[in-house]
């Protein structure tokens, strides 16, 4: 149902799943089964099933758009909010089913599911880094467009393994490629002590015990990359 939707909802979507889980943990609810279904006839922005069984959360197109246009940070709290929204009101929907009630709109306590909604939406916030609420996407402010390859293949170090420090890197040299903003040029860092000129920050170039992997190790060194390319 959900495979034609742009990367950007099903990343909301993983989201809000992630939320459920954690809110029905947090609170002691059932755990309940998701699905979602994009609705894009409904007029309601969102809101959950409870009838159906498994409980959906429904999103119509225009809720999409939105949530996928907001900043991130606003996408959390949104997402938080509605979630923790539509739950109180599950909770609800449990509690009347279980004294056997009336089940129609009006039988749901919308200012409870309100405050609930909103602060736990703000408690999650508070507990977020400044990276989580505004991750910085490193790829693209230097590259100038999204990563097509997102895997690489990286061997860590073996536990217990000892490197063998080859020497200082005096010189750091690359040049970016294929469709980066910045193909063809040449990016060049001095590191460390050459014999003449002390230079701040140090990277040594190590290997592994078989010889196989190299490491570049930062000693010393507070080096880091950016948009701009790694500074010292
Ligand atoms: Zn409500």
């Amino acid at each position: 149902m959900i495979s034609h939707l742009s990367a950007k909802v099903n990343e909301l979507l993983r989201m809000s799943k992630d939320a459920v889980v954690r809110y029905c943990k947090l609170e002691g609810l059932p755990s309940i089964q998701i699905e979602y279904s994009l609705e894009l006839t409904s007029k309601k922005f969102a809101g959950f099933v409870y009838t159906a069984r498994p409980v959906k959360i429904v999103l119509n197109a225009n809720a999409s758009d939105r949530l996928t246009n907001m900043s991130h940070k606003d996408r959390v709290w949104w997402l938080n909010n509605y979630i923790a929204h539509e739950l109180t009101h599950y909770k609800q929907y449990l509690l009347l089913v279980r004294n056997k009630l009336v089940i129609n709109e009006k039988s749901f306590d919308e200012s409870e599911a309100t405050s609930v909604g909103a602060m736990y939406a703000d408690s999650v916030i508070n507990k977020y880094t400044k990276e989580q609420i505004n991750p910085t996407n490193l790829y693209k402010s230097f590259h100038g467009n999204n990563p097509k390859i997102t895997k690489i293949s990286y061997n860590p170090p073996k536990e217990g393994e000892h490197l063998i420090s080859i020497g200082l890197v005096e010189n750091l040299v690359y040049k970016p490629f294929g469709s980066s903003q910045r193909k063809g040029t040449l990016y060049t860092h001095q590191f460390g002590d050459d014999g003449e000129k002390m230079h701040p920050g140090r990277m040594i170039l190590a290997c592994s015990e078989d010889g196989e992997r190299f490491y570049l190790i930062k000693a010393n060194s507070k080096a880091h990359m950016t948009d701009r390319g790694i500074i010292k």
